[in-house]
């Protein structure tokens, strides 16, 4: 006959709270996903699903207190609700399900995300430590996306005893002290306290024979190259997640992350703001004057061909279309805004002098409405003396 609270290993006093750690301790350790192809693990995965779908059911808990397992069966059998006893492992992870998908109001997602979410905090599932680096990119790299390698120096699950920590699989054994819970129970008159197991520090299993490579840990520092591709569009400041790319967790536990801190450097000629891009074209007066066809560089670093009109004004913005950033969140892309900066002439010629001299006594009013306007108002100003 089997004892189901020997099979969760906690006391026949635990509350309803205890036998549910219990439970979700030992179902996150023979959980079919963290033990494929292993018969051994799925036939307790079972074994202890039954146990806590007995037992956290308080109807058919006190049945099995009294009369046992036959006890619950008969009672299922004559209600109609099925024989006890898990035949299947869909039941097992119904069980699974539900002793974990409660917990987080039973939110969408993998279960897998939301139960090792849940038991971060437990020390044989602890998480693998987060890393953070910085990486510069060009203004070219980061408008057409680029891939850089970086060597970063991780723990990562030890080779030789994939991750065990044992020298062979011999070399596990369970916790005696706590039946491989982790936990151990004293009972104080009537009051029945959880404590870590100090025999196994709360991981359920001792190992006899450690793993010479990492001497027991499961894990080893390498140095490991880690390629990280920068999507195109990205900015300065910008931050990239990399899921799983951290150290990789302690008792089979969930890798961390690997955060990469984006810094661009800027560029001489051009100027981001957003997905646009700001380009400062200087041009000469004449040119301004009469109109030009100019060929400027784009961001991508191509040729393009923009036609300034006649009378073209100081900081007048010319945009094209499309010439910017691609957005990195993949939404179209930023436009390019030529900023015309007229240069005034410097270091003229006697002869540039004489006609520009000739030109000026030409100038009337028509040529320059902004001049005529600003003094026109001054005039008025003036007269109030
Ligand atoms: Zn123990
Ligand atoms: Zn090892």
């Amino acid at each position: 006959m089997t004892d189901y609270y020997q099979t969760l290993g906690i006391s026949k006093s635990s509350s309803s709270d205890e036998i549910k750690k219990a439970y979700r301790k030992n179902a996150l350790k023979y959980h079919p996903d963290k033990n494929p192809g292993d018969k051994e693990a799925e036939a307790q995965f079972k074994k202890i699903s039954e146990a806590y779908e007995v037992l956290s059911d308080d109807n058919k808990r006190k049945l099995y207190d009294q009369y046992g397992e036959e006890g619950v069966k008969n009672a299922a059998n004559m209600g109609g609700m099925g024989g006890g006893g898990f035949s299947s492992m869909e039941e097992a992870l119904k069980t699974f399900m539900g002793a974990f998908g409660g917990a987080r109001g039973g939110g969408g997602g993998s279960i897998f995300e939301s139960f090792f979410g849940y038991d971060s905090e437990e020390n044989s599932l602890r998480q693998g430590a987060s890393k953070k680096i910085s990486l510069s990119i060009s203004f070219e790299e980061a408008i057409k996306g680029t891939e850089k390698q970086v060597a970063i120096t991780n723990y990562i699950s030890c080779d030789t005893c994939s991750g065990s920590g044992a020298k062979s699989s011999m070399d596990i054994k369970t916790c005696s002290t706590c039946q491989g819970s982790g936990q151990v129970f004293q009972t104080r008159g009537f009051f029945s306290m959880s404590s870590t197991c100090s025999q196994c520090r709360g991981e359920g299993k001792i190992i006899t024979n450690p793993c010479p490579t990492c001497r027991g840990i499961g894990r080893i520092r390498k140095k490991q190259t880690v390629k990280i591709h920068i999507p195109a569009g990205v900015d300065n400041n910008m931050r990239l997640k990399m899921t799983g790319y951290g150290d990789t967790g302690e008792g089979g536990g969930p890798a961390g992350d690997l955060y990469v801190f984006i810094t661009v450097t800027p560029h001489d000629s051009f100027e981001r703001d957003g997905d646009d891009v700001y380009l400062k074209l200087p041009i000469t007066f004449s040119e301004a004057s009469l109109g030009c066809k100019k060929d400027i560089p784009t961001p991508e670093g191509k040729k393009y061909r923009i036609t300034i009109p006649e009378g073209s004004q100081n900081d007048k913005a010319f945009r094209i279309r499309d010439l910017g950033f691609p957005n990195v969140h993949g939404s179209g892309r930023g436009d390019l805004l030529v900023i015309i900066s007229v240069e005034t002439p410097v270091n003229l010629s006697l002869k540039q002098k004489e006609i520009l001299k000739n030109f000026q006594s030409l100038e009337t009013d028509a040529n320059h409405p902004k001049k005529k306007g600003f003094f026109d108002k001054v005039k008025s100003f003036f007269k109030g003396e």
